[in-house]
Protein backbone atom coordinates (compact mmCIF):
# COMPACT_ATOMS: atom_id res chain seq x y z
CA UNK A 1 0.00 0.00 0.00
CA UNK A 2 1.71 3.27 -1.14
CA UNK A 3 2.20 5.26 1.89
CA UNK A 4 4.55 8.79 2.54
CA UNK A 5 4.97 11.93 0.87
CA UNK A 6 8.48 11.38 -0.53
CA UNK A 7 10.78 14.60 -1.49
CA UNK A 8 13.86 14.48 -3.97
CA UNK A 9 16.16 16.68 -2.09
CA UNK A 10 18.42 18.76 -4.85
CA UNK A 11 21.91 19.46 -3.47
CA UNK A 12 24.69 21.57 -5.78
CA UNK A 13 28.21 21.82 -4.65
CA UNK A 14 27.64 19.84 -0.91
CA UNK A 15 24.78 21.83 -0.10
CA UNK A 16 21.40 21.11 0.15
CA UNK A 17 19.53 23.88 -2.12
CA UNK A 18 16.52 25.82 -0.51
CA UNK A 19 13.64 24.75 -2.40
CA UNK A 20 13.95 21.77 -0.03
CA UNK A 21 12.43 23.38 2.71
CA UNK A 22 9.93 24.75 0.76
CA UNK A 23 8.70 21.36 -0.42
CA UNK A 24 8.87 20.43 3.29
CA UNK A 25 6.40 22.72 3.95
CA UNK A 26 4.41 21.62 1.24
CA UNK A 27 4.66 18.53 2.45
CA UNK A 28 3.30 18.85 6.10
CA UNK A 29 0.17 20.46 4.29
CA UNK A 30 -0.76 17.16 2.94
CA UNK A 31 0.71 15.44 6.09
CA UNK A 32 -1.89 17.40 8.16
CA UNK A 33 -4.90 15.83 6.36
CA UNK A 34 -3.23 12.12 5.19
CA UNK A 35 -0.84 11.85 8.74
CA UNK A 36 1.45 10.28 6.04
CA UNK A 37 5.32 10.34 7.11
CA UNK A 38 7.52 13.14 5.28
CA UNK A 39 10.62 11.15 3.45
CA UNK A 40 13.46 12.56 1.79
CA UNK A 41 15.40 11.21 -0.53
CA UNK A 42 18.98 11.85 -1.87
CA UNK A 43 21.26 10.34 -3.57
CA UNK A 44 25.02 11.33 -3.93
CA UNK A 45 28.80 10.09 -3.54
CA UNK A 46 29.25 11.76 -0.46
CA UNK A 47 26.36 11.71 0.94
CA UNK A 48 26.51 11.60 4.64
CA UNK A 49 27.18 15.12 4.90
CA UNK A 50 24.06 15.97 3.16
CA UNK A 51 22.05 13.57 5.07
CA UNK A 52 23.54 15.28 7.94
CA UNK A 53 22.14 18.97 6.65
CA UNK A 54 18.51 16.87 6.32
CA UNK A 55 18.06 15.39 9.60
CA UNK A 56 16.84 18.65 11.29
CA UNK A 57 15.09 19.76 7.64
CA UNK A 58 11.47 18.68 8.99
CA UNK A 59 10.86 15.49 7.60
CA UNK A 60 10.38 12.26 9.44
CA UNK A 61 12.14 10.14 7.20
CA UNK A 62 15.87 10.00 5.21
CA UNK A 63 16.57 7.60 2.36
CA UNK A 64 19.95 7.81 1.29
CA UNK A 65 22.03 6.12 -1.55
CA UNK A 66 25.24 6.47 -1.80
CA UNK A 67 27.08 6.28 -4.78
CA UNK A 68 30.79 5.37 -5.72
CA UNK A 69 31.29 8.11 -8.24
CA UNK A 70 29.82 11.19 -8.87
CA UNK A 71 26.87 11.23 -10.33
CA UNK A 72 26.08 14.60 -10.52
CA UNK A 73 23.72 15.73 -13.77
CA UNK A 74 23.92 12.12 -15.19
CA UNK A 75 20.02 11.98 -15.02
CA UNK A 76 19.92 8.51 -16.70
CA UNK A 77 22.00 6.95 -14.46
CA UNK A 78 20.08 9.16 -11.25
CA UNK A 79 17.15 8.45 -12.92
CA UNK A 80 17.43 4.47 -12.67
CA UNK A 81 18.83 4.78 -9.28
CA UNK A 82 15.59 7.03 -8.14
CA UNK A 83 13.39 4.85 -9.73
CA UNK A 84 14.33 1.90 -7.62
CA UNK A 85 14.04 4.37 -4.40
CA UNK A 86 10.56 4.87 -4.78
CA UNK A 87 10.00 1.24 -5.80
CA UNK A 88 11.73 0.39 -2.48
CA UNK A 89 10.09 2.92 -0.80
CA UNK A 90 6.61 3.05 -1.96
CA UNK A 91 5.29 6.73 -1.20
CA UNK A 92 1.78 7.88 -2.31
CA UNK A 93 3.37 10.77 -3.88
CA UNK A 94 6.70 13.07 -4.59
CA UNK A 95 7.54 16.44 -4.16
CA UNK A 96 9.67 17.51 -6.91
CA UNK A 97 11.32 21.08 -7.45
CA UNK A 98 10.31 22.25 -10.55
CA UNK A 99 14.10 22.71 -11.62
CA UNK A 100 16.03 22.40 -14.77
CA UNK A 101 17.17 19.23 -12.44
CA UNK A 102 14.26 18.08 -11.05
CA UNK A 103 12.20 18.28 -14.21
CA UNK A 104 14.81 16.09 -16.86
CA UNK A 105 15.57 13.69 -13.83
CA UNK A 106 11.75 12.96 -13.02
CA UNK A 107 10.57 12.95 -16.48
CA UNK A 108 12.41 9.73 -17.33
CA UNK A 109 11.59 8.17 -13.28
CA UNK A 110 7.91 8.68 -14.24
CA UNK A 111 8.63 7.28 -17.37
CA UNK A 112 10.14 4.26 -15.79
CA UNK A 113 7.56 4.01 -13.50
CA UNK A 114 4.34 4.45 -15.68
CA UNK A 115 2.98 7.00 -13.93
CA UNK A 116 2.13 10.79 -14.49
CA UNK A 117 3.98 13.46 -13.85
CA UNK A 118 2.42 17.15 -13.37
CA UNK A 119 5.02 19.87 -13.91
CA UNK A 120 4.89 23.32 -12.43
CA UNK A 121 2.21 23.40 -9.74
CA UNK A 122 1.62 26.78 -7.91
CA UNK A 123 -0.27 24.92 -4.89
CA UNK A 124 -1.30 21.26 -3.22
CA UNK A 125 -4.27 20.53 -1.75
CA UNK A 126 -5.30 17.00 -0.45
CA UNK A 127 -9.10 15.70 -1.31
CA UNK A 128 -10.76 12.60 0.29
CA UNK A 129 -12.62 9.90 -2.47
CA UNK A 130 -15.56 8.06 -1.43
CA UNK A 131 -14.08 5.29 -0.96
CA UNK A 132 -11.97 7.18 1.82
CA UNK A 133 -8.65 7.35 0.14
CA UNK A 134 -6.69 10.78 -0.34
CA UNK A 135 -5.30 12.57 -3.39
CA UNK A 136 -3.57 15.33 -4.36
CA UNK A 137 -5.13 17.93 -6.53
CA UNK A 138 -2.14 19.62 -8.03
CA UNK A 139 -3.03 23.16 -9.20
CA UNK A 140 -0.95 24.61 -11.79
CA UNK A 141 -1.90 27.04 -14.85
CA UNK A 142 -1.81 25.82 -18.05
CA UNK A 143 -3.25 26.33 -21.63
CA UNK A 144 -0.11 28.92 -22.03
CA UNK A 145 -0.73 30.43 -18.78
CA UNK A 146 -4.26 31.30 -19.53
CA UNK A 147 -6.06 29.24 -17.18
CA UNK A 148 -5.74 27.51 -13.59
CA UNK A 149 -6.19 23.43 -14.08
CA UNK A 150 -5.97 21.28 -11.37
CA UNK A 151 -4.84 17.71 -12.22
CA UNK A 152 -5.14 14.79 -10.56
CA UNK A 153 -3.36 11.18 -10.66
CA UNK A 154 -6.24 8.60 -11.61
CA UNK A 155 -7.15 6.95 -8.77
CA UNK A 156 -5.22 3.74 -8.01
CA UNK A 157 -2.20 5.20 -9.84
CA UNK A 158 0.60 6.01 -7.43
CA UNK A 159 3.27 7.73 -6.51
CA UNK A 160 1.17 10.73 -7.93
CA UNK A 161 4.51 12.33 -9.11
CA UNK A 162 4.50 16.42 -9.22
CA UNK A 163 6.79 19.11 -10.03
CA UNK A 164 6.37 22.21 -7.57
CA UNK A 165 7.31 26.00 -8.54
CA UNK A 166 9.54 27.50 -6.36
CA UNK A 167 9.33 30.80 -4.18
CA UNK A 168 5.21 29.53 -3.77
CA UNK A 169 5.93 28.07 -0.44
CA UNK A 170 8.18 29.41 2.20
CA UNK A 171 10.86 27.52 3.79
CA UNK A 172 9.76 25.26 6.55
CA UNK A 173 10.95 26.43 9.67
CA UNK A 174 9.11 24.02 12.54
CA UNK A 175 9.85 21.94 14.76
CA UNK A 176 11.73 18.14 13.83
CA UNK A 177 10.80 15.29 15.60
CA UNK A 178 13.65 12.17 15.32
CA UNK A 179 14.52 11.48 12.46
CA UNK A 180 15.07 8.02 10.92
CA UNK A 181 18.22 7.57 8.53
CA UNK A 182 18.02 4.04 5.67
CA UNK A 183 21.27 3.90 3.33
CA UNK A 184 19.47 2.42 0.86
CA UNK A 185 21.69 -1.07 -0.64
CA UNK A 186 21.55 -3.36 -3.51
CA UNK A 187 20.59 -0.78 -5.90
CA UNK A 188 23.00 -0.42 -8.67
CA UNK A 189 24.11 2.53 -10.32
CA UNK A 190 24.10 2.27 -14.17
CA UNK A 191 26.85 3.52 -16.42
CA UNK A 192 25.68 6.94 -17.69
CA UNK A 193 26.11 8.16 -21.48
CA UNK A 194 26.81 11.44 -20.37
CA UNK A 195 29.89 12.55 -19.26
CA UNK A 196 30.24 15.77 -17.53
CA UNK A 197 33.30 17.63 -18.99
CA UNK A 198 32.70 20.95 -16.78
CA UNK A 199 30.68 22.27 -14.11
CA UNK A 200 30.57 25.94 -14.84
CA UNK A 201 28.74 27.50 -11.79
CA UNK A 202 25.74 29.34 -11.98
CA UNK A 203 26.14 33.59 -12.84
CA UNK A 204 24.98 35.40 -9.21
CA UNK A 205 22.20 37.36 -10.48
CA UNK A 206 22.10 40.04 -8.49
CA UNK A 207 19.22 41.81 -10.58
CA UNK A 208 17.11 38.59 -9.86
CA UNK A 209 13.20 40.07 -8.89
CA UNK A 210 13.78 36.46 -6.42
CA UNK A 211 16.91 37.23 -4.94
CA UNK A 212 16.82 41.09 -4.60
CA UNK A 213 15.90 42.51 -1.50
CA UNK A 214 14.06 45.38 -3.29
CA UNK A 215 12.06 44.93 -6.06
CA UNK A 216 10.59 47.77 -8.26
CA UNK A 217 7.54 46.83 -9.89
CA UNK A 218 6.17 48.28 -13.26
CA UNK A 219 2.79 47.77 -14.98
CA UNK A 220 1.00 49.33 -17.63
CA UNK A 221 0.80 52.32 -16.86
CA UNK A 222 4.42 53.07 -17.02
CA UNK A 223 4.79 50.87 -20.09
CA UNK A 224 5.48 53.87 -22.33
CA UNK A 225 9.75 53.94 -23.57
CA UNK A 226 9.71 57.18 -21.74
CA UNK A 227 8.06 56.33 -18.45
CA UNK A 228 9.35 52.38 -18.48
CA UNK A 229 13.52 54.54 -18.82
CA UNK A 230 12.05 56.74 -15.44
CA UNK A 231 11.66 53.36 -13.78
CA UNK A 232 14.60 51.77 -14.48
CA UNK A 233 16.67 55.02 -13.55
CA UNK A 234 14.85 54.76 -10.20
CA UNK A 235 15.63 50.98 -9.85
CA UNK A 236 18.84 51.97 -10.46
CA UNK A 237 19.02 54.46 -8.07
CA UNK A 238 17.66 51.84 -5.58
CA UNK A 239 20.17 49.11 -6.51
CA UNK A 240 16.56 47.32 -7.23
CA UNK A 241 15.34 44.10 -9.62
CA UNK A 242 12.78 45.46 -12.07
CA UNK A 243 10.11 42.90 -11.51
CA UNK A 244 6.75 43.47 -13.63
CA UNK A 245 2.88 42.59 -14.57
CA UNK A 246 2.22 40.29 -17.29
CA UNK A 247 1.64 42.87 -19.74
CA UNK A 248 5.02 44.10 -19.74
CA UNK A 249 6.06 40.55 -20.27
CA UNK A 250 3.59 39.88 -23.30
CA UNK A 251 5.42 43.19 -24.79
CA UNK A 252 8.68 42.28 -24.28
CA UNK A 253 9.25 45.03 -21.74
CA UNK A 254 10.57 42.42 -19.47
CA UNK A 255 11.81 39.17 -19.75
CA UNK A 256 9.33 36.30 -18.62
CA UNK A 257 11.50 35.70 -15.52
CA UNK A 258 10.86 38.72 -13.94
CA UNK A 259 6.90 38.49 -14.61
CA UNK A 260 5.30 38.19 -11.34
CA UNK A 261 1.96 36.53 -10.50
CA UNK A 262 -0.03 33.25 -10.40
CA UNK A 263 1.40 32.76 -13.73
CA UNK A 264 4.82 34.15 -13.36
CA UNK A 265 6.99 34.11 -10.21
CA UNK A 266 6.20 35.04 -6.60
CA UNK A 267 8.73 37.13 -4.95
CA UNK A 268 9.44 37.71 -0.87
CA UNK A 269 11.63 40.80 -1.55
CA UNK A 270 11.48 43.39 1.57
CA UNK A 271 10.66 46.24 -0.60
CA UNK A 272 8.03 46.23 -3.43
CA UNK A 273 7.48 49.64 -5.31
CA UNK A 274 4.68 49.25 -7.44
CA UNK A 275 4.17 51.14 -10.33
CA UNK A 276 1.01 52.21 -12.68
CA UNK A 277 0.02 48.34 -11.36
CA UNK A 278 -3.93 47.92 -11.06
CA UNK A 279 -3.67 45.33 -8.72
CA UNK A 280 -5.31 42.03 -9.94
CA UNK A 281 -5.61 39.43 -8.17
CA UNK A 282 -3.62 37.22 -10.43
CA UNK A 283 -0.89 39.84 -10.14
CA UNK A 284 -0.65 40.01 -6.28
CA UNK A 285 -0.80 36.46 -5.30
CA UNK A 286 2.85 36.96 -6.69
CA UNK A 287 4.24 39.05 -4.32
CA UNK A 288 4.23 37.68 -0.30
CA UNK A 289 5.81 38.70 2.72
CA UNK A 290 6.80 42.10 2.17
CA UNK A 291 8.30 44.55 5.06
CA UNK A 292 6.96 47.42 2.87
CA UNK A 293 4.53 47.56 0.29
CA UNK A 294 4.97 50.91 -1.64
CA UNK A 295 2.26 51.60 -4.81
CA UNK A 296 2.06 54.70 -7.08
CA UNK A 297 -1.14 54.76 -9.43
CA UNK A 298 -2.62 57.88 -10.49
CA UNK A 299 -6.20 55.57 -9.96
CA UNK A 300 -7.37 56.12 -6.24
CA UNK A 301 -9.62 53.25 -6.20
CA UNK A 302 -6.58 51.10 -7.76
CA UNK A 303 -7.07 47.63 -6.32
CA UNK A 304 -3.26 47.68 -5.90
CA UNK A 305 -4.01 50.31 -2.70
CA UNK A 306 -5.53 47.23 -0.46
CA UNK A 307 -2.32 45.27 -0.10
CA UNK A 308 0.09 47.93 -0.17
CA UNK A 309 1.06 49.87 3.40
CA UNK A 310 1.68 53.28 1.74
CA UNK A 311 -0.19 54.52 -1.45
CA UNK A 312 0.77 57.23 -3.61
CA UNK A 313 -2.12 58.67 -5.65
CA UNK A 314 -0.05 60.28 -8.52
CA UNK A 315 1.27 60.24 -12.02
CA UNK A 316 4.46 58.25 -12.22
CA UNK A 317 6.44 60.14 -14.62
CA UNK A 318 5.83 63.44 -12.32
CA UNK A 319 6.64 61.66 -9.81
CA UNK A 320 9.80 59.70 -10.47
CA UNK A 321 11.03 62.94 -12.65
CA UNK A 322 10.66 64.97 -9.45
CA UNK A 323 12.64 61.86 -7.19
CA UNK A 324 15.39 61.59 -9.84
CA UNK A 325 16.10 65.44 -10.52
C1 LIG B 1 -5.27 33.07 -15.77
C2 LIG B 1 -4.62 34.41 -15.68
C3 LIG B 1 -3.35 34.50 -15.18
C4 LIG B 1 -2.73 35.74 -15.05
N1 LIG B 1 -1.47 35.80 -14.53
C5 LIG B 1 -0.91 37.00 -14.31
C6 LIG B 1 0.39 37.11 -13.71
O1 LIG B 1 1.06 36.12 -13.40
N2 LIG B 1 0.89 38.33 -13.50
C7 LIG B 1 0.22 39.48 -13.83
O2 LIG B 1 0.73 40.59 -13.61
N3 LIG B 1 -0.99 39.40 -14.45
C8 LIG B 1 -1.55 38.21 -14.70
N4 LIG B 1 -2.77 38.15 -15.31
C9 LIG B 1 -3.34 39.41 -15.83
C10 LIG B 1 -4.03 40.22 -14.73
O3 LIG B 1 -5.36 39.77 -14.58
C11 LIG B 1 -4.06 41.72 -15.08
O4 LIG B 1 -4.67 41.88 -16.34
C12 LIG B 1 -2.67 42.36 -15.12
O5 LIG B 1 -1.98 42.09 -13.93
C13 LIG B 1 -2.83 43.87 -15.27
O6 LIG B 1 -1.58 44.42 -15.46
P1 LIG B 1 -1.32 45.96 -15.14
O7 LIG B 1 -1.66 46.24 -13.73
O8 LIG B 1 0.06 46.24 -15.61
O9 LIG B 1 -2.28 46.70 -16.17
P2 LIG B 1 -3.64 47.46 -15.94
O10 LIG B 1 -4.63 46.62 -15.29
O11 LIG B 1 -4.00 48.02 -17.28
O12 LIG B 1 -3.29 48.64 -14.94
C14 LIG B 1 -2.50 49.74 -15.26
C15 LIG B 1 -2.59 50.70 -14.08
O13 LIG B 1 -1.71 51.78 -14.28
C16 LIG B 1 -2.32 52.96 -13.77
N5 LIG B 1 -1.69 54.09 -14.47
C17 LIG B 1 -1.84 54.47 -15.77
N6 LIG B 1 -1.06 55.51 -16.05
C18 LIG B 1 -0.38 55.80 -14.90
C19 LIG B 1 0.58 56.80 -14.57
N7 LIG B 1 1.02 57.70 -15.47
N8 LIG B 1 1.06 56.82 -13.31
C20 LIG B 1 0.64 55.91 -12.37
N9 LIG B 1 -0.29 54.96 -12.65
C21 LIG B 1 -0.77 54.90 -13.90
C22 LIG B 1 -3.78 52.78 -14.09
O14 LIG B 1 -4.59 53.58 -13.23
C23 LIG B 1 -3.98 51.29 -13.86
O15 LIG B 1 -4.42 51.04 -12.54
C24 LIG B 1 -3.40 36.92 -15.45
C25 LIG B 1 -4.69 36.83 -15.96
C26 LIG B 1 -5.29 35.60 -16.09
C27 LIG B 1 -6.69 35.54 -16.64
Amino acid sequence: MANGICIFAEYYNGKIEPVTAELITAAHFIKETTGEKIQLIVVAKDCDQLVKQLEPAGADEVYAVETKRDCIFQDDALSSVITDMIRKIEPSSVLIPATPMGRSIFSRVASKLGCGLTADCTEVLTAKREDGTFYIKQNKPSFGENVFVTIETKPGIYPQMMTIRQGVYTAYEGETDAVKVTYLENIEIPASKLEVVEVVPARNDTNSILASETVVVGGRGAEEEEDFALLKAFAEKLDAAIGGTRPLADSGKIPFQNQIGQTGFTIRPRICISIGVSGAIQHTEGIKDTKLFVAINTDENAAIFNVADYGIVGDMKELLEAYLS
